[in-house]
């Protein structure tokens, strides 16, 4: 038996935040789960340019990249 409540549906999403804190960056990007090649891709960019380091996407992945839940509110999907 099943009781699924469809209301208020709560959504992951990808989340990274920039954690070279010593020089006080505030990047922060959040992307749906299914664009996180776009989120790796894009921090990885920033990193590079920013803070001449260089991390593969897999790094980013593993270390940086935070799940968080979303919460929707009337939107469609
Ligand atoms: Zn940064």
């Amino acid at each position: 038996m099943t009781a699924n409540v469809h209301d208020g549906e709560t959504m992951t999403a990808l989340q990274v935040a920039c954690d070279t804190a010593v020089s006080g960056c505030v990047f922060k990007l959040r992307t749906e789960e299914n664009d996180k090649q776009r989120l790796l891709e894009i921090t990885r960019e920033h990193v590079a340019e920013q803070h001449g380091k260089d991390f593969t996407l897999e790094e980013i992945e593993e270390q940086h990249v935070e799940t968080v839940d979303v919460s929707t509110d009337g939107h469609e999907h």
